[in-house]
C-alpha cells in the first residue's frame, strides 16, 4: 500500500477502474461490476434489509446538500428504546457528522464504506448500527467487528458494552495474549457480538472450530486500511470465505487509499460510500508546530526541556521503532522523568496495565510506537510529540488525532531533524495545512 494515496475524492474513485488484480475472494461475482456505477457520496438507505426492528428508512431524515441523507438527532433514527437510552446515558446528546449519516444505513443492513477523520465518533457509529440489528433472542454470533490492535478491540468493546447497557445482548472481546478457552466459553454461552483482532478470530474459526459465522448479519472492519494492508489481508480473506452470502460488510477508516477502495469493491455489494475529502482530514482545532533539531542527539535534551509543558496535561510521544521507544523510556527514566511506554513486543497483561494507568491519568506521559496511533481514545491527551516523524504519511494524521478528540483542542509538536524538512513540507502540502515553528510560550497552547 502506498501511503500517499489517501486522496479518495469523488473523482478519484469514479475515475478508477476496478480491475481484478488481487487474489481476494469475491463473494458475489455476478454483482461485482455494479459498483462502478454506485453513488460515491452516498444516498440514503435503500430501505430495510430484514429485521422488523430496523429503523424506518428515510423517515425523519434531512437530505444534505449533496444528496446524502442526514439524521440530525438520535431520536430521528428510530432506534430501539433501550439502545437510545444507552446512547443518552453514555452522554451523547447529538450525533456527530459521521453518526448522523452512517448509523441508519448500518442499521438497515446495507454494505457501507465510511471514511471519517480520527476522533469523530466512528466507534459509536458502527456499534449503534450493529446493536440495532441484533436479535436478542438469537444466541448466536450475529456481528463480528475486527480491529488491528488489542487496545483498539478493548476500546471498541468498552464503548459497545456501555451503549448496550440496557439491552439483553452479550458481547465478547477476543484478542491474542489472553486465554482462548475464555473466548470459547463466552461464545458457547451465547455471545451475540464479537470484537476481535484478526489472528485470534481466524484461530477460533479455523483451528478451534469454536466460532461459527452461520448467523452473521454484520461483518465490520475498523481501521480498514490497516486491516486490508499486507499484515492482515490473508486473514481477512480467510474470513470472507466463511461469511454467509447475505452478510452485511461495513468498512470504517480515517484514510482509505485508492488500492484499498478497489480491493473492498471485490467483496462488497453496492456499498453506500460516505467519504470525506482529503482537506477535511486535517484535524481542525489542533495546533501543529515543529522544533528544528540539528542533530538526532539533541532530541533527548529537547524533550527533557519540554517535559514541564508536556506534563501540564497528558501527552503521547511517538517513536518509529520499538527499540527507540525502549531506549527513550530508559533515557528519560534515568534522568528522573516519569514516563511509561507501549509497543507490540510487550505482553498483553503489561500493555493492559499501561493503558489502564494512562486512561485513568495516573500516568501522564506515554512513549509509544504507531501501535498507539490509530483510534485509541484518551480524552485528556492534548499534546502529541513526534519524536520521529512517522514513516508513513497517513500515520501523521492518525497520531495527531490522539489529541483534540471530538473537537477538543490539541497541540502537536514535531521534532524535525535536518533530513526531515522536505518530508514535513510534503505533509503540509498533502493535508493543506501549516506547521509553524514552536513558539516559546508553548505551555499556553497546551491547555488542561
Ligand atoms: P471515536 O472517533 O469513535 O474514537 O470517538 C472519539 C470521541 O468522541 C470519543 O471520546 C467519544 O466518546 C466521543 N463521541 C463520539 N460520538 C459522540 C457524540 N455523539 N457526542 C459526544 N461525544 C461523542
Amino acid at each position: 500500500m502506498t501511503s500517499y494515496e489517501a486522496t479518495t475524492t469523488t473523482s478519484d474513485i469514479q475515475g478508477s477502474s476496478y480491475e481484478d488484480n488481487s487474489s481476494l475472494h469475491t463473494r458475489d461475482h455476478d454483482r461485482e461490476h455494479e459498483h462502478d456505477n454506485s453513488d460515491i457520496q452516498g444516498t440514503g438507505p435503500t430501505g430495510s434489509a430484514g429485521a422488523a426492528s430496523e429503523p424506518a428508512g428515510a423517515s425523519g431524515s434531512t437530505p444534505s446538500s449533496d444528496g446524502e441523507e442526514v439524521w440530525e438527532t438520535f431520536d430521528e433514527m428510530h432506534l430501539k428504546d433501550e439502545l437510545l437510552r444507552g446512547i443518552y446515558a453514555y452522554g451523547f446528546e447529538k450525533p456527530s457528522a459521521i453518526q448522523s449519516r452512517a448509523i441508519v444505513p448500518v442499521a438497515s443492513g446495507r454494505d457501507i464504506i465510511a471514511q471519517a477523520q480520527s476522533g469523530t465518533g466512528k466507534t459509536a457509529t458502527f456499534t449503534v448500527g450493529i446493536l440495532q440489528r441484533i436479535d436478542p433472542d438469537l444466541h448466536e454470533v450475529q456481528a463480528l467487528i475486527l480491529a488491528p490492535t488489542r487496545e483498539l478491540v478493548t476500546q471498541i468493546w468498552t464503548v459497545l458494552s456501555a451503549i448496550k447497557e440496557y439491552m439483553p445482548i452479550h458481547a465478547h472481546a477476543c484478542v491474542g495474549g489472553t486465554r482462548v478457552r475464555d473466548d470459547i466459553r463466552a461464545i458457547n454461552d451465547g455471545a451475540q457480538v464479537v470484537v476481535g483482532t484478526p489472528g485470534r478470530i481466524v484461530d477460533l474459526i479455523t483451528e478451534r472450530r469454536a466460532l461459527s459465522l452461520n448467523h452473521l448479519k454484520t461483518f465490520a472492519l475498523d481501521e480498514a486500511d490497516e486491516m486490508l494492508s499486507h499484515g492482515f489481508v490473508d486473514q481477512i480473506r480467510v474470513l470472507f470465505d466463511f461469511l454467509p452470502e447475505d452478510t452485511q460488510v461495513a468498512i470504517f477508516s480515517a484514510t482509505l487509499p485508492l488500492e484499498i477502495m478497489e480491493t473492498t469493491n471485490r467483496f462488497m455489494r453496492d456499498p453506500l460510500r460516505i467519504l470525506v475529502k482529503r482537506d477535511e482530514l486535517t484535524l481542525s482545532g489542533i495546533k501543529q508546530f515543529y522544533i528544528a533539531i540539528e542533530d538526532e542527539r539533541f532530541k533527548l535534551p529537547t524533550l527533557c526541556d519540554l517535559y514541564e509543558a508536556v506534563t501540564i496535561t497528558q501527552a503521547i510521544i511517538y517513536c518509529n521503532t520499538r527499540r527507540k521507544v525502549e531506549w527513550l523510556t530508559q533515557a528519560m527514566t534515568d534522568q528522573d522523568f516519569t514516563v511509561s511506554c507501549l509497543h507490540s513486543d510487550m505482553d498483553m497483561a503489561e500493555r493492559q496495565v499501561v493503558m489502564k494507568e494512562f486512561r485513568s491519568g495516573s500516568s501522564r506521559v506515554l512513549i509509544a510506537t504507531d501501535i498507539m496511533a490509530r483510534g485509541i481514545d484518551v480524552q485528556q491527551v492534548s499534546l502529541v510529540i513526534n519524536f520521529d516523524l512517522p514513516s508513513k504519511r497517513e500515520n501523521y494524521i492518525h497520531r495527531i488525532g490522539r489529541s483534540g478528540r471530538f473537537g477538543r483542542k490539541g497541540v502537536a509538536i514535531n521534532f524535525l531533524a535536518r533530513q526531515d524538512v522536505p518530508y514535513m513540507r510534503d505533509i503540509e502540502q498533502f493535508y493543506s495545512t501549516q506547521i509553524d515553528e514552536m513558539p516559546s510560550n508553548i505551555a499556553e497552547f497546551v491547555t488542561v
